[in-house]
């Protein structure tokens, strides 16, 4: 009998991971067991000597290594959360051998053999939907791992495998090292001019930490964005524009531009290897848009409907500047500048005018009771349940008959071992086994403003709109009634994925929902009707040009992932061929979007980066509906809960999705409320 608790049954509330009595000691061992039994639980599947069949091998492949998958979840969620460097040192040690685990499954070749069987006869073999979906995803896995190709193909795959690996890693190291190598540095009063003072003051601390005189501005978001915004000095705008614009383009050690091409060619052979036509085809197997062809297609209907808006928003700013004194026209570094200035006159709105009115406190209730209201849900504070820092909270959470549904961690401020952003996770995803259902552990990790010495947290309207966000996701792992913990929750298609979590965002611009809840913490006065007015009409300011800008790169993204053959070009013959068609300023040289774009050549949205405009139409489009029938309509919400939050990926997403709205969704909604049409 183990004493190790990560090995043994949690005899905790709902079998929660039990973190009062868990040591970063632990893992490691327990790690390295629970490889060891599922490997045995792998070995019996492919040497069965009973002909392949789904329960045999597809679900007996799903049910394997439960051990191993709650104790990486604990280790891993932990490494997000309440990190230290002990624990980044096991987080790094384990993740070769669980990485060679999962190789060793993929390139079983007798493993494949079986899934590849059941695969091929899943139409005429009397599976259900959601085993068919398990059989489709499984063999994915296994395909395009290269389980599929010959001996000497495979040493071939690896080899770019791990080639890729190691350029993605480097493009990354590129662009963080040429973003931190840039500095602003200023000794003159009157550079500081238009900038706002907490921004100057961060600059002076800047400057003292690198031992300098003055102010030091930089190319993080925190320092780049709002002295775009707000410096009144041109060439300073100008300066810090080009040395933003030109990240890893500059011809030294740190360019990008060897390793797009490389990139994109290996990317390319991988696809061509596998039978695809190019590397888009190939991720978009499983998306809800799954073919390049459909992508491009969306993307094209956008950019038609929303040049004109763009367009008209650039003329408009052009126009301000004009008549504030400005000659001659508007260069991409005049942008931020005059287009802030121009939405301080229109609205006359900022942060802290409304964060008052958000408390942390009454943003979680109302939170809470929105999702009360809509689904008859009931969340009850539990505080015996263990946690891995005093700050988080936990919460039963029980269905209008009382059923229990799922525990929910909320873990709101910053600490030093958390990462930055917010976040929903699990602990333990739902499943159907063996005729029980295994209920959710859902986790929000977040980084809200602390409650200061004389004041509550208060939100800004950003992180209401974040926390919306995710107990949107919340939901879609809370809610699920699936069989199959692949297909469950929120394990859905890509494109899919945030419609659950945009779709609660749109709640935060409704005067309704609004009113129920949004006082003053000190005066309890009632948010005035003209703050949430302006809320709704500065959402939509100058969304044209930001719709054309996300296009541009999306249209990058497909253009370099759809390559026919491997390509030669210099990146800039590439890229401006492509995003002449966005670009609305006049070209400058010397500067490069590609070399810098991380989504796409070091992140996870290669042939993706549509994906973002993709589920704005499918929230704006499913929330239209609430808004025709009532926003807290309870038939509605019903059906929604049904149709899509229940359901995973247990079917199509499309098919989900028309059953909830009744057709397909049109882009017209998104456009309506980006005020477009
Ligand atoms: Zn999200």
């Amino acid at each position: 009998m183990t004493s190790n608790p990560l090995l043994q049954k949690w005899e905790t509330p709902y079998g929660s991971p039990p973190f009062d009595k868990i040591k970063i000691r632990h893992f490691k061992p327990a790690i390295k067991a629970a490889i060891k039994t599922a490997a045995a639980e792998i070995k019996d599947i492919a040497d069965n000597i009973e002909p392949p069949d789904f329960m045999n091998t597809v679900a007996a492949l799903e049910r394997s290594g439960e051990d191993l998958g709650r104790i990486t979840s604990v280790l891993f969620n932990l490494n997000s959360a309440e990190t230290s460097r002990v624990l980044q040192t096991v987080a790094r040690e384990v993740s070769p051998l669980l990485t060679r685990f999962s190789n060793d499954i993929t390139l079983n070749r007798k493993l494949f053999r079986r899934i590849k069987e059941i695969y091929e006869s899943r139409e005429i073999s009397g599976l259900n939907t959601e085993q068919k979906i398990l059989t489709e995803k499984k063999y994915r896995n296994f395909a395009l791992g290269g389980a599929g190709l010959k001996s000497g193909e495979k040493k071939r795959f690896r080899q770019i495998s791990e080639e890729l690996a190691t350029l993605s890693l480097k493009f990354d190291e590129n662009v963080l090292e040429e973003t931190n190598s840039f500095e602003l540095h200023l000794t003159g009063k009157e550079d500081l001019a238009g900038l706002p003072e907490n921004l100057v003051e961060t600059a002076a601390m800047e400057a003292e930490s690198r031992k300098k005189k003055g102010w030091v501005f930089t190319l993080n978001f925190p320092s780049y964005v709002p002295f775009m915004q707000y410096s009144e000095k041109r060439e300073l705008r100008k300066k810090m524009f080009m040395a933003y614009s030109s990240r890893a383009f500059r011809g030294n050690e740190f360019d990008n531009r060897n390793n797009i091409i490389r990139i994109v060619n290996l990317r390319r052979e991988i696809a061509v290897m596998l039978g695809f036509t190019n590397f888009a085809e190939m991720i978009l197997g499983d998306r809800m848009a799954d073919t390049p062809a459909r992508v491009n297609s969306f993307l094209e209907e956008l950019y038609s409907a929303c040049k004109p808006a763009a367009v008209r928003d650039f003329e408009k700013v052009s126009r301000f500047a004009a008549e504030t004194g400005f000659k001659g026209h508007l260069e991409r570094w005049d942008w931020a500048f005059y287009s802030e200035k121009l939405k301080k006159k229109l609205f006359a709105i900022d942060d802290e005018i409304l964060k008052p009115y958000f408390s942390l406190d009454n943003a979680g209730k109302a939170v809470f009771g929105l999702a009360s209201s809509l689904y008859g849900i009931r969340f009850v504070e539990n505080n015996s349940i263990p946690v891995y820092h005093s700050e988080v909270k936990t919460y039963e959470v029980f269905d209008s008959d009382n059923t229990f549904l799922s525990l929910l961690y909320l873990d709101f401020h910053p600490r030093p071992g958390k990462n930055g952003g917010a976040w929903m996770t699990s602990y333990r995803d739902q499943r159907g086994e063996e005729g029980r259902d295994v209920r959710p552990l859902i986790s929000i990790v977040a980084n809200f403003t602390r409650p200061g010495r004389t004041r509550p947290s208060l939100l800004t309207f950003n992180e209401l709109t974040t926390f919306l966000h995710e107990f949107g996701h919340s939901l879609h792992g809370m809610f699920s009634k699936c069989t199959y913990e692949s297909l469950s929750g929120t394990n859905v298609a890509r494109d899919f994925v945030e419609l659950p979590s945009q779709f609660m965002e749109n709640f935060a611009y409704e005067k309704k929902w609004l009113d129920t809840w949004a006082s003053h913490y000190e005066t309890g006065e009632k948010i005035p009707d003209e703050l949430i007015t302006k809320i709704r009409e500065s959402s939509a300011y100058n969304e044209g040009y930001a719709f054309f800008r996300q296009l541009g790169y999306a249209f990058l993204d497909m253009a370099w992932h759809t390559i026919q053959n491997p390509v030669e070009t210099e990146i800039t013959e590439f890229e401006k061929a492509v995003s002449g068609k966005t670009e609305l300023f006049p070209s400058i040289d010397g500067i490069n979007m590609s070399a810098s774009f991380s989504h796409i050549f070091a992140g996870g949205y290669a042939a993706g980066y549509y994906g973002y405009k993709w589920a704005e139409v499918l929230d704006a489009d499913a929330f239209s509906l609430f808004t025709e029938k009532g926003i807290f309509d309870k038939d509605t919400a019903a059906s929604f809960r049904k149709n899509i939050l229940e359901k995973g990926g247990t079917d199509r997403p499309e098919e989900l999705y028309v059953r909830f709205r009744g057709k397909e969704a049109t882009i017209d909604a998104l456009l309506r409320r980006s005020g477009l049409i």
